[in-house]
C-alpha cells in the first residue's frame, strides 16, 4: 500500500487566494452587471519592456538555426546573466557576490520553498506574522511543524509579530532561532528595514549561529536611498544569509518565470559530526540534480534589464506602479483609513475602518464597492484587522477604485 506525506494533511484547507476566488465568484454570479476591480493577487498587469521582448525575441531566432542552436544550458545560470546580476545589482551597491554565488532558477517561489532540502529536520524557523504563505506551507510539508492551532498556527514554528506597536519590523526572537526568514521591502505590508535593522538581524543570526532566508523580491522598488537593497549590503552577511531575488516584479516576469538565489562561498552549517559544511556546495549538488537550468529565452530577456535602454524601461515600470501605490495611498488616508507601506513597495497595507475584521472588511468592499483586495488575516493571525491592497494595476482601475472607496467610506 502506497503511504502518503502525511504532513500535507496539516495543510490548512481554505487557502486565501481560493477563498477570496469563491466568494468573487459567487458574487459576481448574483451580480453580472457589476464591474468587479481586482487590487487583491500580486501579480503584475503591465507588458514587458521593449528592451526586454527584443533580446527574448533574438533569442529565438538563435534557436531557429542550427549554427546558433543551444539545448541543456548551464543548470546553474548563463555565464552573461550571472555575471550581470553581479556587476548590477551586486558591485554596483559595494557588495562583493562572485558571478558563481549566484544561482538562477525559474522563480522565487520554487528557491525558497526547495531550499528546505539542504537543511537538517530539527531546526528552529521563525517566521513574521504576517507572512508570504510559501515560507509557512512549505515548512509544513517538509515535516518541521506540528498540525494548525484554531489561529492557524502550526506548532513547532516560531512566530515574530510585526503590527502597528513595532512599525511592522519584528523584534528579534525571545528564544534561540536557526533559520530566520526575512522579506524586505516586505509583501503583504509594504514596510522596508533600515540599515540598522537588518544589521540586528545580522549581529543575532551571527551570534546565534542561524541562517537568514532574505526574500528580497521587491528590491527594485525601493527608492529610499538609504535603505539596503540587499543583506549583503550589511557587513558580516555574507556569513550568515541567503538571498532570493526575482525578475517577477520588477520586470513583469511573472508568467515569464526567472529568478536567483545567491548563496555565498562563506556560508556553512553544522553537520551531526560538528563539521562545517559549505551550503553553496549543497545548494549546488541540488540545483544541478533536480533543476535543468532556466531557458535560454528567458534569461536573455532577463539580461537585457541590465542594459542601460533595459534598465530607464524597468524604471518608468516601476515608477508607474508606486504611482498607484502612492494614489492608493493618498486616496485612502484622505477618507481617513490608516496606511503603512505602499513608498518603498507595491503592497498598501491598511487598517480596516470601524475595527471591522479583515474578511468582514473584504466583504463590505466587494458587496458595497465591487472590489476586492487581500484579507490581512491570510497572511497570518497578526494580520487581522488588516488588509491589503495591490499597486499592480491599471491607473484607471485604481482611480475607479478610489472614487468607490470615497462613495463607500468618505
Ligand atoms: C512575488 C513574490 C516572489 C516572487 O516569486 P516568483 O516565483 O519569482 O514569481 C517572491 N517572494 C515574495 C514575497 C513575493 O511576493
Amino acid at each position: 500500500m502506497v503511504q502518503i506525506n502525511e504532513n500535507y494533511l496539516k495543510l490548512k484547507a481554505g487557502y486565501l487566494f481560493p477563498e477570496i476566488a469563491r466568494r468573487v465568484t459567487a458574487f459576481a454570479k448574483e451580480h453580472s452587471e457589476a464591474k468587479i476591480i481586482r487590487l487583491g493577487i500580486g501579480d503584475v498587469t503591465e507588458p514587458l519592456p521593449p528592451a526586454v521582448v527584443k533580446a527574448m525575441h533574438a533569442a529565438v531566432d538563435e534557436l531557429a538555426s542550427r549554427e546558433s542552436f543551444r539545448g541543456y544550458g548551464p543548470e546553474q545560470g548563463y555565464a552573461f546573466l550571472r555575471e550581470a546580476v553581479a556587476q548590477h545589482d551586486f558591485a554596483a551597491r559595494g557588495v562583493d557576490i562572485s558571478p558563481d554565488e549566484i544561482f538562477i532558477s525559474d522563480g522565487s517561489k520554487c528557491d525558497t520553498g526547495n531550499i528546505l532540502d539542504i537543511f537538517g529536520q530539527d531546526n528552529r524557523i521563525a517566521v513574521t506574522d504576517p507572512v508570504y504563505p510559501v515560507y509557512v506551507d512549505t515548512n509544513v510539508m517538509a515535516g518541521h511543524t506540528g498540525p494548525a492551532d484554531d489561529s492557524g498556527r502550526y506548532g513547532g514554528l516560531v512566530y515574530l509579530v510585526a503590527n502597528e506597536a513595532n512599525g511592522f519590523i519584528p523584534d528579534l526572537p525571545a528564544e534561540p532561532v536557526d533559520l530566520i526568514y526575512l522579506c524586505f521591502p516586505n509583501n503583504p505590508t509594504g514596510t522596508v528595514a533600515s540599515r540598522e535593522v537588518l544589521q540586528r538581524w545580522v549581529q543575532y543570526a551571527r551570534e546565534n549561529k542561524s541562517v537568514i532566508l532574505f526574500d528580497a523580491a521587491y528590491e527594485a522598488f525601493i527608492s529610499d536611498p538609504s535603505i539596503p537593497h540587499s543583506i549583503y549590503e550589511i557587513e558580516g552577511a555574507k556569513e550568515v544569509a541567503i538571498e532570493f531575488r526575482s525578475f517577477s516584479k520588477s520586470i513583469g516576469f511573472t508568467g515569464v518565470r526567472c529568478a536567483l538565489t545567491v548563496i555565498p562561498k562563506q556560508l556553512v552549517a553544522t553537520a551531526s559530526t560538528g563539521e562545517a559544511v559549505s551550503l553553496h556546495q549543497l545548494w549546488s549538488r541540488r540545483h544541478s540534480t533536480k533543476f535543468n537550468g532556466a531557458s535560454y529565452v528567458v534569461q536573455q530577456g532577463a539580461a537585457a534589464a541590465y542594459t542601460a535602454e533595459g534598465r530607464s524601461q524597468m524604471q518608468d515600470l516601476i515608477r508607474f506602479y508606486m504611482t498607484n501605490a502612492r494614489l492608493l495611498r493618498e486616496g485612502l488616508e484622505s477618507v481617513g483609513i490608516s496606511v503603512f507601506g505602499g513608498v518603498n513597495a507595491p503592497y498598501v497595507w491598511l487598517k480596516t475602518p470601524g475595527k471591522l475584521t479583515s474578511w468582514e472588511f473584504f466583504d463590505l468592499l466587494l458587496n458595497k464597492a465591487h472590489l476586492v483586495g487581500t484579507p490581512g488575516s491570510g497572511f497570518g493571525a497578526a494580520g487581522e484587522g488588516y488588509f491589503r491592497l495591490s499597486a499592480f494595476n491599471s491607473r484607471s482601475n485604481v482611480e475607479e477604485a478610489l472614487v468607490r472607496f470615497r462613495q463607500l467610506i468618505g
